[in-house]
């Protein structure tokens, strides 16, 4: 089979399924994680999604369906896996020449990260030399924020951001979506998706919190969704009151 690769409509339609229940099932592990297509692009391989459409037509529970597609092969999982292991796990400042100035791409390549780490930390406060693309990035002001950033050891999250372990470093989950699920009356789970590295992430919120996140992020409520899906959502949320 050819590499097609289907945009969000057409895995919409073919999924029959909404955009917030294509990221949630994603999110549960029992849909496909998009692949970057450059820029901001991402879209699904058409042979992943007919696999899974096919799965769901004969029946298969959540559970089979996430088991098996756990062991799913995909040759860009490889590769990103790959890719991870070779990531520098804490990229250090002692690396970076001060009296020389780097483009995202060259400190991603120089401290063994993602660009998009790099452009995380731009929004995050490492200054630029200018507003003209590409971005470059001074030496000095590299080893600055790195050793800062070391010392401080983490930011607090902003709302909306989730604090990714892997990346080490909030993120606003991926497609701006989170699920809310409630430990007790007050106090909840917000799970979402890193848009770096695709792991799982999670952080307490308060009710009184999600007013305030509520704006940023889109959030789902675990209760509101189980009476959308089947009841085989194996998500423990008996606490709830
Ligand atoms: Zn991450």
């Amino acid at each position: 089979m050819t590499h097609h690769i289907l945009r969000l409509p057409a895995v919409k339609e073919s999924t029959g399924l909404s955009r917030s229940t294509l990221y949630l099932r994603i999110a549960h592990g029992v849909f496909t994680h998009p692949v970057g297509l450059g820029g901001r692009a991402v879209g699904w391989p058409a042979s992943e999604v007919a696999a899974l459409n096919a799965a769901r037509i004969a029946g298969k529970p959540d559970a089979d369906i996430r088991s098996w597609w756990r062991n799913w092969k995909r040759p860009a999982r490889l590769w990103r896996r790959t890719g991870n292991a070779m990531c520098k796990r804490r990229p250090s400042y002692k690396m970076v020449k001060i009296h020389r100035s780097y483009t995202v791409e060259e400190g991603a390549r120089l401290l063994g990260t993602h660009k998009n780490t790099v452009r995380a930390w731009v929004k995050a406060g490492l200054p630029i030399c200018d507003s003209k693309r590409p971005m470059l990035i001074l030496g000095r002001d590299l080893a600055a924020y790195l050793q800062e950033r070391r010392t401080k050891n983490k930011r607090p999250c902003q709302p909306g951001e989730i604090y990714c372990v892997r990346c080490r470093a909030p993120k606003q989950p991926a497609g701006d979506m989170a699920e809310y699920q409630p430990i007790t009356e007050q106090l909840g789970k917000l799970e979402g998706i890193c848009p770096d590295c695709d792991l799982m992430i999670y952080r307490r919120a308060s009710m009184a919190k999600l007013a305030e996140i509520r704006g940023i992020l889109d959030i789902t409520f675990a209760g509101a969704q189980r009476q959308v899906n089947e009841s085989n959502e194996p998500i423990v949320n008996s606490a709830l009151g």
